[in-house]
């Protein structure tokens, strides 16, 4: 039985079931993973918090976060910077609040934000109270690092009176120094060391909303730090590896990295940092998740690396076919193959296919099945159509779900 490029996802079963009899159309995620086992992850049973209405951890599906590079202060250009990342599927933002300018910012930022915001704070207590006030869903806080006992009180009620969770963010690069003496240098252990310090701290008011992160820009010691403290505690973790570079190398740090924890079950939120725009970000987060199968958002064009053998320009058709369906958010997969060798195997298992051919055309393929030909020429606003059709109908058959939920 060949296998569909969206494993799990119910839209595209809705979709194509009359035309795609070799993937049953009622067929759960659980079903699909117990015929092929090898694609099953088996997923860390986190507790469930909230980071405004989004659910982390749990059965919650994997998150998708980033973080604002504009100066806080200009709320205008946050609020720009937060509209582009929502545009591109982010589920959360971090925003970063270093200063009083900053938090009062943040009530505008945050009124105008579809998403909920986190606000990033260190050390300054004051900060962490001011930005649960101006309406953050969460705080990225190291209750350890704010100073004495009660200063660490007045943050935690800020953060409960306000409906605020919190995440503690450990970094290799900015451990506490008695760990640093203790370990030697920065390792997993005094990752998970300085971790649980900071989640005592909080589990000693009685404040359980919360996640953790352990970073590192090393991407063993990052997935070290997360499998111990994945196994010390039940909260959800949120992943990344930390600074890994500019696009290209962060990239594959982060899919090296968030890839094999999440592939091992452990994480319930993500954030690929990059030294780049953050929506690149959020794109390489959603593509981490949807090559584990994981979650799905947009078109997954498959394309082959295209050879002599190409009946049509491959490489720049994807990139143009890339650009212009951009927009489309609803799940579905594309197969974009240059000829008959591989062409008719990939287009089997996508939502929308073509293949080249001689005679400048080729086959389109739809639901897996050779539908109608197509000449070269004209073929990337004949696939733009045909895919545009494809995700109206599939939004289509799952707005009656949708409006019963
Ligand atoms: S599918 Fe055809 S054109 Fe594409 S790389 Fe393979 S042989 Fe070459």
């Amino acid at each position: 039985m060949a296998q569909r490029r969206n494993p799990g996802s119910t839209h595209v079963a809705l979709g194509f079931a009359a035309r795609a009899p070799y993937f049953p159309p009622a067929m759960s995620t659980e079903a699909h993973t117990s015929v092929r086992p090898w694609r099953a992850i088996d997923r860390r049973k986190s507790r469930k918090i909230r980071v405004g209405k989004v659910e982390v951890g749990g059965d919650a599906p994997i998150t998708v976060q980033s973080m604002t590079n504009t100066l806080t202060a200009d709320a205008a250009a946050t609020i720009e910077q937060v509209r582009q990342l929502e545009e591109a599927g982010c589920d959360i933002v971090r925003v970063s609040c270093p200063d009083e300018d900053s938090t009062a910012a943040f009530r505008q930022i945050a009124r105008a934000a579809k998403v909920p915001l986190v606000a990033d704070i260190h050390f300054h207590y004051r900060r962490g109270i001011e930005a649960a006030q101006a309406g953050a869903a969460c705080l990225r806080i190291n209750p350890g690092n704010i100073g004495n006992a009660a200063r660490v009180k007045e943050v935690v009620q800020a953060a409960r009176d306000h409906g605020c969770s919190m995440r503690i963010g450990v970094n290799a690069g900015s451990l506490e120094r008695d760990l640093l003496e203790q370990y030697g240098e920065p390792c997993p252990a005094a990752m998970v060391d300085s971790a649980l310090r900071h989640a005592r701290i909080l589990q000693d008011h009685d404040f359980h909303e919360f996640k953790i992160s352990v970073k590192a820009s090393d991407p063993f010691m990052t997935v070290a730090a997360y499998q111990q403290l994945a196994e010390a505690i039940d909260c959800p973790l949120h992943l990344g590896v930390t600074e890994a570079g500019a696009t290209r190398t962060g990239t594959v740090k982060s899919a090296i990295g968030i890839g094999s924890l999440l592939w091992a079950g452990i994480g319930d939120t993500i954030r690929v940092s990059l030294a780049a725009d953050p929506v690149e970000e959020v794109k390489v987060g959603f593509d981490i998740l949807k090559s584990l199968g994981l979650r799905h958002r947009g078109v997954n064009i498959i394309a082959c690396p295209s050879c002599a053998r190409q009946g049509f320009n491959v490489i720049q058709t994807v990139e143009t076919l890339e650009q212009r369906l951009a927009h489309i958010s609803t799940p579905l997969s594309l197969s974009i193959i240059g000829c008959v060798v591989n062409g008719p195997g990939e287009a089997l298992m996508t939502d929308v296919g073509f293949t080249g051919g001689g005679k400048g055309a080729g086959m389109v393929y739809v639901a897996g099945r050779p539908d109608h030909k197509q000449d070269n020429e004209g073929m990337v606003d004949h696939i733009v159509a045909l895919v545009e059709a494809k995700a109206a109908e599939i939004e289509a058959a799952n707005a009656p779900a949708e409006a019963a939920e």
